[in-house]
């Protein structure tokens, strides 16, 4: 199994992007290096290993590198949750708040049938409010889901609280 010392080495911390008092978790250079990116998605798809998952769920927008890269590797469909006005079909939504204001996340009704169990993905858990509006939609659709798995997680903002009682991979933590 690849280690995760070198993906940790590789991402680079922007200070003050998007906002002031932000530090930005660059995962650009993973994504650049075949090896990298490769070992990246071999840890991911190691959260969901022994369980059969029908449909990898990612977010809009860098959760969508990972989870359909993983998608692949698994052997299963992947999935869409978008931001509000993007996806053309017919849509469950739900608002949720982010430091300022707030915002919404869809999927297609039909994305994910009742009892259909669902990996969901995502580049980074910060507050944990974009995976648990995700989460929320997923319930709505009578999913399964079987685990959480993120690139990266910071452990100082707590999200994980965010996400109930679900099975949540993080294959790195920064404290
Ligand atoms: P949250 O809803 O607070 O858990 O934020 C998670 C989403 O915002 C993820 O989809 C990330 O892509 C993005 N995000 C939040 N904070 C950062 C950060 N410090 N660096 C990179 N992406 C971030």
């Amino acid at each position: 199994m690849p280690s995760p010392d070198s993906l940790r080495a590789a991402i680079r911390d922007v200070v003050d992007f998007p906002t002031p008092g932000i530090v930005f978790k660059d995962i650009t250079p993973i994504l650049g290096d075949a090896a990298l990116f490769r070992d990246a998605i071999t840890l991911l798809a190691e959260s969901a290993a022994g369980q059969k998952i029908d449909k990898v769920v990612g977010i809009d927008a860098r959760g969508f590198i990972f989870a359909a890269a993983v998608a692949d590797r698994i052997g299963a469909g992947f999935v869409p949750v978008r931001k509000k006005g993007k996806l053309p079909w017919k849509t469950k939504q739900v608002a949720y708040s982010l430091e300022y204001g707030e915002s919404v996340v869809e999927l297609h009704e039909d994305a994910v049938l009742p009892g259909e169990t669902v990996l969901l993905v995502d580049d980074l858990l910060a507050t944990g409010g974009t995976a648990g509006a995700a989460l929320k939609l997923l319930d709505q659709l009578g999913a399964k889901v079987v685990g959480v798995a993120f690139l990266i997680e910071l452990g100082f903002l707590n999200g994980r609280s965010q996400l109930g009682s679900h099975k949540i991979e993080s294959i790195l933590i920064f404290d």
